[in-house]
């Protein structure tokens, strides 16, 4: 059946242009950890990267759930959206608190595909998930802010024109509560690379364009502060939901990814003279990551239903995120299984797969910390941290 908000046409659509992008492609791109820039330009040249941007913009001014029927669809397909989703993540940071110069400056060039806002730095070496002890600073100087600091595992860095970038602008120690005094930064990365910023990559288990960054008396121009200083944070949280309701819709696809691989392949395999599907063994648990798959799909509507009505549902896209990640992993581990010793084989593209789809347990956000928000802001215990 259908779903209202399914987007049918977009679907089929993606799906056509994710077809001239086939397994060979993305394993190359994984072995040469090489950025799949042709893909990048393709879906931003049929303008799914400007989904969610207004279309007095220039985007097409889709709903969220437009968004999470593209990114579902690359991964249904097996590719890899992590190229590029923080386009549509960070969108609403932009769309919600930046001023209309902002706007007016940067949304029409992201729309055109002129500009890439794809970076996205909050993490650092030392706070890890306690965003709010992070040390990179900016101090304001005339029409300026001067940005000293580091970050890790700021993704597609090099890639990008533009980052959204999480400082504290006022000490810790002096703000009433530890979530004020960081500010967020529209930062033209393209005015001080090689200059104030540095960019190292890292390899990492998947090809994922992850680096670290280094910010060296780093100037921004005061215009490109997003909505008032010292709120940063809180323009960041708003923006959360958003973001696990688009990689719970990524999660859904590798799963549907990973049950049709899995279950074609226990249908064609043959050993001890029957296809290998025939075994209850080997049907189980790939049913079972099925029957996941649903449930987790079925939370993931209703965080989108209840995002679109214009609410902020923070229980639903919590454990959207959840149960997908849950239900991708369950069958990445069934597909890896049902394909015995082939699943490790390059050419399957299982491996790279199960690579990929292992990341959702610990980032954007890791599962423990989505426990710890429906523990405590759901349930009522003690928080804990
Ligand atoms: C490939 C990749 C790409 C990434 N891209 C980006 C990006 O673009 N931008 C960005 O800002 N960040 C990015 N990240 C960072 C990612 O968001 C963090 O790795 C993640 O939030 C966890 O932080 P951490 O690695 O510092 O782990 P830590 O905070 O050191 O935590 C380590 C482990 O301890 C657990 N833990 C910590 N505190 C608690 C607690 N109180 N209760 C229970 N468990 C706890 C965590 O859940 C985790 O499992 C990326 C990470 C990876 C690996």
């Amino acid at each position: 059946m259908t779903y209202a908000l399914d987007h049918p046409e977009i679907r089929e659509a993606v799906a056509k242009l994710c077809a001239d992008f086939p397994g060979a492609y993305w394993r190359r791109c994984d072995r040469e950890q090489a950025y799949p820039t042709d893909f990048v330009t393709a879906l931003t040249d049929a303008g799914y990267l400007a989904a969610l941007i207004p279309e007095e913009y220039g985007g097409l001014g889709l709903p969220i759930s437009a968004g999470c029927a593209i990114l579902e669809e690359i991964h249904r397909a097996g590719g890899n959206a992590a190229a590029c989703h923080a386009q549509m993540y960070t969108m609403g940071t932009l769309l919600r608190h930046g001023s209309p110069e902002q706007k007016a400056q940067y949304l029409p060039g992201i729309a055109a595909g002129a500009l890439r806002l794809q970076a996205f730095g909050v993490t650092e070496p030392t706070s890890g998930t306690d965003t709010t002890a992070l040390r990179t600073t900016a101090r304001r100087e005339g029409a300026q802010w001067i940005v000293n600091g580091q970050k890790i595992w700021t993704s597609r860095a090099e890639h990008s024109d533009l980052m959204l970038l999480l400082a504290r602008t006022t000490p810790r120690e002096t703000t009433a509560k530890k979530t004020d005094g960081l500010s967020v930064f529209l930062v033209d990365m393209r005015d001080v690379r090689g200059h104030s910023l540095t960019i190292r990559p890292i390899r990492a288990m998947m090809n994922h364009a992850a680096t670290e960054l280094f910010f060296d008396d780093m100037p921004v121009p005061a215009a490109n502060l997003i909505g008032e200083e010292g709120k940063g944070f809180r323009y960041i949280l708003s923006g959360m939901n958003a973001e696990r309701i688009l990689i719970a819709a990524e999660c859904i696809g590798d799963a549907k990814w990973f049950i049709a691989k899995a279950s074609a392949y226990a249908g064609e395999r043959r050993v001890f003279d029957r296809p290998i599907g025939q075994n209850q063994g080997v049907q189980f648990p790939i049913a079972r990551a099925y029957s996941q798959m649903r449930a987790a799909e079925l939370m993931l509507h209703e965080a989108i239903r209840l995002y679109e009505a214009g609410g902020n549902p923070g229980e639903e896209a919590n454990l959207a995120k959840l149960l997908a990640a849950d239900a991708s992993w369950a069958a990445a581990e069934a597909c890896l299984q049902t394909h015995g010793g082939f699943g490790f084989a390059e050419e399957y593209d299982v491996e790279r797969k199960y690579r990929e789809a292992r990341l959702y347990q610990v980032a954007p956000i890791s599962t423990n910390l989505i426990l710890s928000y429906i523990a405590e802001h759901v349930l009522g215990m003690p928080r804990s941290y």
